[in-house]
């Protein structure tokens, strides 16, 4: 069983590799050898290249799966003239923090900068100059250049914590699930171009990579709001922008959750879509858990701009290591709760028996 510092340490590798919606190569390759080192897994691949890990052997109960996505919002190369690179913006993050913003790429180990020099904000595309002429291929990722700072302590940053913390720990809760022969059926999927509209989700929803009967929960980090803050505990995300989860699922993690006595918040957490959206509207019982994220897809100051108060810096994106350790327990939590009852149905049924004499 993997301790906290080596779960720590696939957060920080995690969260440092370069990635973009459709050139999640470099996660890919890091979940593979991960994999390969546990026999008792089996790794599937499906048409869209989303991957599916389940465990090896005979299974109490229909799937839990873990739902997490490996794509971040990044800079991909399309082009190449001389020290001008264009490219295409994946993913979503407001005009203001393109302006003259700095950019790296990195080529065979090495970093190359560069400066946006023409941006539109309604296709994604621009061009960046870059300071000296480097080997750059379409297809390369880049990334801002983050304003160095200090993170509090019991705050962990990077650049890619959405969703690559839910990756980690998705891949942390699967690796404490392999000792446990009742929670065999809990299983983990990581998804493809989820920061340009929930792509790899709804791929594997409408072909039917995952059996119909898995109860799947969105792993995710979500911008942290003022009634959701980091430090918190993990968040129950009984909804997102764009819908309501399923109801049984939410409560009964809930009533788990309650029971074991771990800090959590359930919330509603309506900066953005997550995927269990997705697989909800198209059949599939879902719900959501989160992280509490500062400066979501690395738009430091974010509210500021916003508001059209303050400066658009990008920073690395911050969470706290109690909310992530948390929300691997909330995840074993779910996958050994989602099979009870609801308690509160034989409670509302109690208290109506006891107080229907009001309506005589
Ligand atoms: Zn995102």
């Amino acid at each position: 069983m993997a301790s906290k510092a080596i779960t720590e340490k696939w957060l920080g590798q995690l969260t440092h590799l370069p990635t973009a919606s459709g050139r999640e190569d470099e996660v890919m390759a890091w979940v593979k050898t991960w994999v390969s080192r546990r026999a008792d897994l089996k790794l599937t691949i499906d048409s869209g290249g989303n991957i599916l890990i389940t465990q090896k052997g005979r299974k109490r109960w229909d799937p839990v799966t873990a739902v997490a996505h490996m794509d971040h919002p990044a800079f991909v190369v399309s082009e190449v003239e001389g020290r001008s690179v264009h490219y295409e913006f994946r993913g979503n993050v407001n005009p203001e923090y393109f302006t003259d913003a700095r950019v790296e790429f990195r080529v065979a180990g090495a970093a190359v900068r560069g400066r946006v020099a023409q941006h539109d904000s309604e296709s994604g595309v621009g061009v960046v100059r870059l300071d000296r002429a480097a080997g750059l291929q379409p297809g390369d990722i880049g990334m801002w250049v983050f304003r160095r700072r200090s993170v509090p302590t019991g705050r962990f940053a990077a650049p890619a914590c959405d969703d690559l913390a839910g990756v980690a720990a998705s891949l942390a809760a699967l690796d404490r699930a392999r000792g446990n022969a009742e929670l065999r059926h809990f299983s983990v999927l990581l998804t493809r171009a989820e920061e340009v509209g929930l792509v790899g989700a709804i791929h594997a929803a409408r072909t039917g990579s995952i059996p119909l009967t898995s109860r799947l929960f969105s792993v995710e980090t979500s911008r942290e709001l003022p009634q959701a803050r980091i430090g918190d505990g993990p968040i129950i995300r009984v909804g997102d922008a764009m819908t309501v989860f399923d109801r049984e699922l939410t409560n009964l993690v809930t009533m788990g959750a309650r029971a074991t006595g771990l800090k959590h918040q359930r919330k509603l957490m309506s900066g953005g879509g997550c995927e269990a959206s997705a697989f909800g509207l198209f059949g599939y019982r879902a719900t959501g858990i989160c992280l509490a994220l500062g400066n979501w897809h690395n738009r430091g100051n974010l509210s500021a701009v916003e508001a059209g108060t303050g400066e658009a810096i990008p920073m690395t994106e911050e969470i706290s290591l109690d909310d992530f350790h948390g929300l691997v327990e909330l995840l074993l939590v779910a996958a050994g709760a989602v099979d009870g009852v609801d308690p509160q149905v034989a409670s509302l049924s109690r208290g109506y028996e006891q107080m229907r004499r009001y309506l005589t």
